[in-house]
């Protein structure tokens, strides 16, 4: 049973805003109530679905008043388990799926303003409609949302050229954690008056604020986009060929994606008909390029092959595939974007989503697996992401048991037992290794309650006390996603 102020809070919720602004029914809400990887189950008696900003500031007023914690949710693929309540029971779920507006375009500013719940693909679509482009792309953006994106500020495929979402956008509409509504919905590019509230609101996770509303900037769309495959003998080769890229290509190189072999594997094994392109590549550790052109194809083939022949004379590729179509690029793509789903597929793995210079990537990989590889022998490493960035998505699957892996039920349990087991020592290896080399332990998923804890042993007293007292002036009565990020 929720608490007696729950039950108050729910019921003048139900009667200011109308039963059908929440869900209780338990088979409804279960969905809500666990994260996309299934490693965070939390408990709640209700879900609640406000349909605009003036009913999402009622809802935070009444929780203020009666004190209930809140858990803000948009599309609720969140990777750290910061999208879904504790499990005291105690804490609600407010969903900002309703919130689905289109509120305006204006294409001479390149800007678009709509509203929190609108889903990436949404807004991708529509600046599609308008002859531009929304860069922000990643494999959720069918259920992810415009407001979970910046409150994650996510990265994604694109970032090496757009940057982030926090780069993407340029105003937002934030109810506050007392129920004021702050409209900061300016589509400036400069605007340099005091704090920027913005930025503190965005990557914040739900914990300073609600967002209801954003202002995105969007690009001009360029003329074409082509994508090559490109085979590397070595992740230090990899680095070599991000280098050329980038002088050759300069602002053009859209995407660099690195897929090692194992994470290659597991598409071919779980999703063998999307692995067909590479079949003939052997196994090897493969760079997806982007390059775009704002003239046409002629131009961006033509520097694509530049890329790849400079760089298959000097041993930095050993083969390539240029895609002769969007189809076929997008095929491409689906490679990148399934390595996530079959490593669900697979089982739970020991996540890591770390930042590093990229000049220290070669030394670190190869330094990292000796380490795991003497604590954890035979641990896969599943090792992919945005190289461009620096950004590694470095995870550690179970060894494989011909026992039990065709069993899927059987295979998951036994990399469940492994995650569980070895999880704390791994990251605290991993992590250390990164923090020594000037890196981050979450370069785009952000803390939630995953790594909260794991941040705060490496950020130091200061840090940790400014954060701490960010939160507690924007959130005195901690009721905005309360237990993510940091503790107060
Ligand atoms: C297959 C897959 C691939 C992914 N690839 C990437 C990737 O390449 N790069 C990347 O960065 N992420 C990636 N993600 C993670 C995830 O999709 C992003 O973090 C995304 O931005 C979350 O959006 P969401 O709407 O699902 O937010 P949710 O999961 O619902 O919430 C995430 C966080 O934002 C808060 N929140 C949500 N909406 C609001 C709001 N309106 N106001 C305030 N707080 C809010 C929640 O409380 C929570 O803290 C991937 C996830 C999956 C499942």
């Amino acid at each position: 049973m929720p608490s007696a102020s729950v039950q108050a809070f729910l019921t003048e919720v139900e009667q200011q805003l109308g039963a059908s602004c929440l869900k209780t029914d338990p088979d409804l809400i279960s969905t809500h109530l666990i994260d996309w990887r299934g490693r965070y189950q939390g408990r709640a008696p209700a879900v609640l679905f406000p349909g605009s900003t003036d009913q999402v500031a009622q809802v935070v007023r009444l929780a203020a008043k009666h004190r209930v914690g809140l858990v803000p949710q948009g599309g609720n693929t969140g990777l750290t388990g910061a999208s879904v309540p504790d499990d005291s029971g105690d804490q609600v779920v407010i969903s900002l799926t309703k919130l689905q507006a289109i509120r305006a375009v204006d294409a001479a500013n390149k800007t678009m303003t709509l509203e929190a719940g609108v889903t990436l693909a949404k807004a991708q679509d529509e600046a599609d409609a308008l002859g531009l482009l929304f860069p922000l792309t990643l494999p959720s953006r069918g259920s992810a949302t415009i407001g979970g994106n910046l409150a994650t500020n996510c990265g994604g495929t694109a970032v090496l050229r757009y940057g982030n979402a926090r780069a993407l956008c340029l105003g937002l509409e934030v109810v506050t954690a007392t129920g004021e509504i702050w409209s900061g919905l300016r589509g400036l590019r400069k605007d340099n008056t005091g704090y920027d509230l913005r930025d503190l609101f965005i990557g914040s996770e739900g914990t300073l604020g609600i967002i209801t509303a954003a202002v995105l900037a969007l690009s001009p769309k360029p003329a074409a986009l082509m994508t090559a495959l490109a085979k590397v003998p070595s992740v230090e080769s990899a680095v070599g060929l991000l280098g050329l890229a980038q002088k050759k290509g300069a602002a053009q190189l859209t995407g660099f994606e690195l897929m090692t072999k194992p994470a290659l594997s597991l598409v071919s094994q779980y999703f063998p008909v999307l692995a067909q392109p590479i079949q003939g590549m052997g196994s090897a550790d493969l760079v997806l390029l982007e390059i775009s052109s704002p003239t046409g194809e002629v131009e961006a083939v033509g520097l694509l092959e530049d890329i790849l022949s400079e760089a298959y004379e000097s041993g930095l590729v050993q083969d390539a595939l240029v895609a002769q179509s969007i189809q076929q690029a997008q095929t491409f793509w689906d490679i990148r974007d399934h390595i996530t789903l079959a490593s669900s597929e697979d089982g739970h793995q020991i996540k890591h989503d770390i930042g590093l210079p990229i000049s220290c990537i070669p030394d670190f990989m190869v330094s990292m697996q000796k380490e795991l590889e003497a604590l954890l022998p035979g641990t896969r490493i599943i090792n992919f992401g945005h190289l461009g960035d620096g950004n590694l998505h470095y995870n550690l699957a179970c060894p494989i048991n011909p026992n039990v892996w065709s069993d899927r039920n059987r295979r998951h349990e036994a990399c469940k037992q492994f995650m569980q087991r070895l999880e704390e020592e791994a990251h605290h290896r991993v992590h250390n290794r990164v923090v020594s080399l000037g890196g981050s332990i979450s370069a785009e998923h952000g803390l939630g309650v995953m790594r909260r804890d794991e941040a705060a042993r490496y950020k130091g007293p200061v840090e940790m006390g400014l954060m701490r007292s960010i939160k507690t002036a924007l959130d005195p009565l901690n009721i905005l996603n309360p237990g993510k990020v940091v503790l107060v």
